[in-house]
């Protein structure tokens, strides 16, 4: 099973399993652009996805190598809501300029959908640049989609999560079931909040109400957060926190076009401007705690010496 993770040809291993764009199973970004910092491709794929695959090469590896070091920056975590990253991939598809490098799937399986040299469309942010310094990871999670009452895409009859003993499981059609890499998984929310299970709080002016990612993905993402680091070493292990409140901000942050590490999609756009739309993933649920612990605590510098 392939750990890797790749940017202009060179990999880094994770520690976690990845279906390449090109194996068996894989998934390719149907939307791939150039980015305008990189000058080892056709710069006319730039603006618009290119209909011939082919296009999509680079004149030196290495060189391309050097230039995206220096011009991608942040990892944005983002969830898709879908019940799994196979409908994502279908959502994707449909559109004619939305892309991710990764989708990370319930299980915790990621697919890296095309070389990070690329640029997906994910998250203009608020200065309408935040593809060219990023690189994207959508999460598997329904967020509001899995509540009846909020529901506004997929016009739920029942709310998408149920208990079971003591921990939530997401109720997951066959049809995206059979497709999960792990057979017969059962998604279970990682924590449940109080009797009703699922998380609320107010982000960029929006009440969220979601349930939990699973273990398996947050595993997964701090892999992932790690062996990006290693390729891209601007994106700086460090997430947004506010040190008088002690916690992790969920809004849009001050320095969001200049903050190298692990950002939110709502910690970098919350619309400003007339054709910017206002974001809330990773949402309520989000364990942003856990994830910058986990970061802090494998630093090789955290190592205390004699
Ligand atoms: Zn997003």
């Amino acid at each position: 099973m392939n750990q890797n993770i790749v940017a202009c040809q060179r990999t880094v291993e994770i520690n976690s399993p990845v279906i390449l764009w090109d194996a068996k199973g894989g998934l390719d970004c149907p939307n791939r652009r150039g980015r305008s910092a990189c000058t080892q491709h056709n710069s006319t794929l730039n603006n618009k996805p290119s209909q011939h695959p082919v296009e999509y090469s680079l004149s030196n590896p290495d060189k391309a190598y050097d230039e995206l070091k220096n011009s991608v920056y942040q990892l944005i975590i983002h969830y898709d809501a879908c019940y799994s990253s196979h409908h994502c991939h279908k959502i994707m598809k449909e559109s004619s300029f939305k892309g991710s490098h990764f989708y990370l799937d319930l299980d915790g399986t990621l697919f890296q959908t095309c070389d990070l040299y690329w640029k997906t469309n994910t998250a203009p942010a608020d200065d309408r640049n935040g593809n060219e310094r990023a690189v994207h990871v959508e999460m598997a999670n329904l967020s509001w989609e899995a509540l009846k009452l909020e529901s506004e895409f997929h016009k739920v009859s029942s709310d998408q999560y149920r208990k079971k003993k003591d921990r939530w499981e997401l109720s997951l059609s066959k049809q995206w079931k059979k497709k999960l890499r792990t057979p017969n998984f059962r998604a279970y929310a990682a924590r449940g909040y109080g009797k009703r299970g699922y998380f609320s709080r107010r982000i960029n002016g929006k009440i969220v109400r979601m349930w939990d990612f699973t273990n398996e993905q947050y595993r997964a993402l701090i892999n992932l957060c790690f062996g990006l680091n290693k390729l891209l070493p601007k994106i700086r292990l460090q997430v947004p926190y506010d040190k008088t409140k002690r916690r992790t901000p969920l809004d849009r942050i001050n320095n969001y076009s200049t903050f190298e590490g692990i950002l939110g999609h709502a910690h970098v756009q919350k619309g400003e401007k007339d054709d910017i739309s206002c974001k809330y993933d990773p949402g309520s649920a989000f364990n942003w705690p856990h994830l910058r612990r986990s970061l802090y605590r494998k630093r090789p510098d955290s190592v205390i010496l004699g």
